[in-house]
């Protein structure tokens, strides 16, 4: 449900931002019904709750499924999108937790470093000097989010270096490489003889010996294709607030060096410029959003039946959209305005939190002699259909915002205190650059949930 809200709230506020879209056989996924909610026994639930426990990682234990609800949502399968598949190979499906992509520009916050250093980054020190983690992950998601290819593949290589739970992949639908907790042991070299067969082709098929760093490279191309492709629509690098903030993070490890050609900005069709889009709906920053938090709850003790009329707990139907549509640009003082300020940005939150699913799918023999692909002459990447979707758009809960009001501020003040300690070698080696990508097909589905 909140997916539907989501891209009518992106469809109202930035018109050139569309989340319904049409894959290549014209049909709309958007109008397809493949999730739903469903009802179940509760005995069911109970079961289920109990049997899939010991599957969980350890840190998420402290969730525990709502067994008395008797509702769950059906989804497709999509580690294993099978009217897709066009041969017998099994379909890889990448699954990513991009994280915030954008820094919140210095006139919202009171620390300096905020506007220098993403949260992710920030975070990664709180969570390994708090055992979460044992490694520090060296991802960025301004990376990912950057456009720019070499950023990308140094951010998609570093979630593979140290995936916590930003990654897992997946092959025919079994996971085949994911770290469930800080003990869980990672084993790269598994999952470079799980891609390799999808990797040697063409020349590399009969004679070529291909080193682990050439699959590794072309799985990143690959993946990266994905997330960047439009569908060959009229996209062009996103046009907003991208070129006024702050690109790159202090923290990242990325030899901006490397990458001063310029960066292209994501396609505005791609799944990463939506999620930033969506990101970056409301650039308000926690501190700055508190005050109106802290003016709701004042109105709510006063008059606490309207806590269904700002709709606090949803539902995120029409009347809730028309809300936000009415609200006045400027503080006006009202509450009315407080809430949707806080709505927006819990909206934001969602789109921070939420997965990308890209499945994987092999092109069959058949398909590659019509299309008379290149790779056969030697070229890299082999053929790909990708099919993206977006996961995750839990609605966050309106109590939330004091809560992560002192995780934000928890986080920050550790990060000051702890990263004058920071090694600077960190890093053990770039990636090696991968040559420029081929066209693929890619189907984007945006789903209600
Ligand atoms: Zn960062």
């Amino acid at each position: 449900m909140l997916a539907t809200v989501l891209s009518a709230v992106v469809t109202v506020q930035n018109p050139q931002v569309g989340i319904a879209d049409t894959s290549p056989d014209g049909i709309n996924p958007g109008s397809l019904l493949i999730q739903e909610v469903v009802k179940l026994p509760l005995e069911f639930v109970r079961q289920l709750s109990i049997k899939v426990q010991h599957e969980r990682p350890g840190w998420r234990c402290d969730k525990v499924i709502d067994i008395y609800s008797g509702c769950a949502l059906s989804l497709p399968n999509l580690t294993y999108p099978v009217l897709h598949l066009s041969t017998h190979t099994p379909p890889l499906c990448v699954e990513i937790k991009p994280k915030w992509g954008f820094l919140p520009s210095s006139k919202h916050v009171s620390k300096d470093i905020k506007s220098k250093v993403c949260r992710f980054c920030m975070y990664q020190l709180y969570k390994v000097a708090t055992g979460k983690w044992k490694k520090r992950s060296l991802y960025c998601p301004l990376d990912l989010f950057s456009g720019n290819k070499q950023r990308m593949h140094f951010a998609i290589r570093q979630l593979i270096e140290e995936p916590q739970n930003n990654l897992k992949i997946f092959k025919g639908g079994q996971c085949i490489y994911s770290r469930k907790d800080s003990d869980d042991s990672l084993d790269l070299n598994s999952l470079l003889h799980h891609l390799r067969p999808y990797f040697l082709q063409g020349n590399n098929r009969f004679n070529c010996h291909m080193t682990n760093k050439a699959v590794l490279n072309d799985f990143i191309q690959v993946l990266m294709n994905a997330l960047l492709s439009s569908e060959g629509r009229e996209g062009g690098p996103v046009n907003d607030r991208h070129a006024e903030r702050q690109s790159y993070c202090d923290a990242s490890l990325f030899n901006k060096e490397r990458s001063r050609q310029g960066s292209q900005g994501l396609p505005g069709d791609s799944v990463l410029s939506r999620i930033l889009q969506t990101q970056m709906l409301d650039m308000r920053d926690i501190e700055e959003l508190y005050p109106l938090y802290h003016r709701v709850e004042q109105h709510l003790q006063d008059f606490p039946k309207q806590r269904a009329r700002l709709h606090i707990e949803g539902p995120y139907n029409k009347e809730f959209l028309e809300m936000l549509q009415k609200c006045p640009a400027e503080d006006d003082g009202s509450v009315e305005y407080a809430a949707t300020k806080i709505h927006q940005y819990l909206i934001t939150k969602t789109a921070k939190d939420c997965s990308i699913m890209v499945a994987l799918v092999p092109s069959s023999d058949k398909e590659e002699e019509d299309e008379g692909y290149s790779w056969r002459r030697g070229s890299r990447p082999p053929p790909f259909t990708s099919l993206v979707s977006i996961l995750d758009l839990d609605p966050k809960p309106f109590d939330s915002i004091l809560y992560q009001l002192r995780l934000d501020q928890t986080i920050v003040s550790f990060y000051l205190q702890t990263r004058s300690a920071l090694p600077e070698d960190s890093v053990s080696s770039h990636p090696t650059i991968c040559a420029a990508p081929e066209k693929e097909e890619c189907t984007l589905l945006f789903h209600p949930v």
